[in-house]
């Protein structure tokens, strides 16, 4: 494997490579390189994001629910051979849920190579996606915990949170990301049922984990959910989905205010259209996965790996006077 395939330094380099400075690092007086520590280990050549991933028009392609990013074609990108961590996150203790695929999946890879050990949750039949996950995690030496279970149960919502806090030893970063999303043309198309499997998901859950994580949390510790450009801009096919998003940002701004003085910070991510499993199970009709992101000003849909370091700056205790905000990345549409 040559390094340019290797993805992330290890640890180890990372801090040989600021304990001696990079040859290569170029600086402004053309005197001796710059030791400026974590600096080599991010850098990014200058990339036009137009034509950095994909563009429609894509196959149409249908998975039953869940879904596995490791049958989407193309496959999305987590940052798998890309995001290279610097220690920001050196030893907290991260519970993801939805971390086997999609943005959680992203913010796994990222957290873990940013030094963090990371437990996640997915569907049970999700083990393939989840695995690899894990292997990641693993890979840069770090505590990789799987939960496999289902959110819409609360008493599994309370063990979850108890296995991830005795297999990484506390609890310091709650990642609120699994959701429920199913295109429907009509209110008419869903049933009490569909009703009631999105709310409990997007709902309901992040209730119950974040109740039962809670008394783990110290001073410093952060809760991330991801909402949706769908909170405030909502599209006609997904009524549901679309109003537990408004929720998901209503709660982020609530909590925020009623933790502040715990000293916990609460923030959110809300993504545009992006490539995840989601999307190819349900959660969009044929038609729309065709032209997938199309309709944005960027002309693609996001990948994953593009939120990565969002859910880490969010975590970062550098960001510590944000609280209450929700971020942004739709390709130059959706809000805030
Ligand atoms: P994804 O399919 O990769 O992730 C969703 C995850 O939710 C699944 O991997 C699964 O593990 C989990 N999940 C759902 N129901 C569950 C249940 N009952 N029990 C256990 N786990 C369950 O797709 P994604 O797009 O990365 O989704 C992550 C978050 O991003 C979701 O909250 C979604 O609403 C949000 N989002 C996605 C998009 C998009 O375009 N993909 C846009 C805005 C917001
Ligand atoms: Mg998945």
């Amino acid at each position: 494997m040559d390094s340019s395939e290797r993805g992330p330094m290890s640890r180890r380099e990372i801090v040989n490579t600021v304990g001696t400075g990079l040859a290569a690092t170029p600086t402004v007086s053309g005197s001796a390189p710059a030791q400026r520590p974590g600096r080599a280990p991010t850098a990014q050549a200058l990339t036009d994001p137009t034509s950095k991933y994909p563009r429609p028009p894509f196959q149409r392609q249908a998975q039953p629910w869940p879904g596995l990013a490791s049958e989407m074609d193309p496959r999305p990108d987590h940052g798998e051979t890309s995001y290279r961590g610097s220690g920001r996150l050196l030893g907290r203790k991260v519970l993801i849920t939805g971390g086997d695929s999609g943005m959680g999946r992203a913010a796994a890879i990222a957290y873990a190579r940013e030094g963090a050990d990371v437990a996640i949750n997915y569907f049970p039949s999700e083990e393939p996606d989840a695995r690899e996950v894990i292997d990641l995690i693993k890979a840069e030496g770090r505590t990789g915990v799987a939960i496999p279970g289902d959110l819409r149960d609360e008493a599994f919502c309370q063990d979850l949170v108890a296995k991830a806090v005795s297999g990484l030893g506390g609890l310091d970063t709650l990642v609120s990301n699994a959701g429920r999303q199913q295109a429907h043309d009509s209110i008419l198309d869903i049933s009490t049922e569909q009703f009631d499997w999105t709310m409990k998901t997007n709902i309901y859950a992040p209730f119950w984990i974040i109740k039962a994580a809670l008394p783990h949390l110290k001073p410093g510790s952060v809760i991330i959910a991801t909402t949706s450009e769908q909170a405030y801009d909502p599209t006609p096919d997904l009524y549901d989905y679309a109003q537990t998003k408004a929720a998901t940002m209503n709660f982020i701004k609530s909590l925020a205010k009623q933790l502040a003085s715990r000293g916990i910070r609460v923030n959110g991510v809300a993504p545009g259209p992006i490539w995840t499993p989601l999307q190819v199970s349900g959660g969009a009709s044929q038609q729309k996965l065709e032209k997938f992101g199309g309709q944005t000003p960027m002309g693609r849909p996001g990948q994953p790996a593009e939120l990565a370091s969002i859910y880490v700056q969010l975590a970062a205790a550098d960001a510590s006077y944000a609280t209450g905000q929700v971020y942004g990345s739709a390709g130059g549409s959706g809000q805030p």
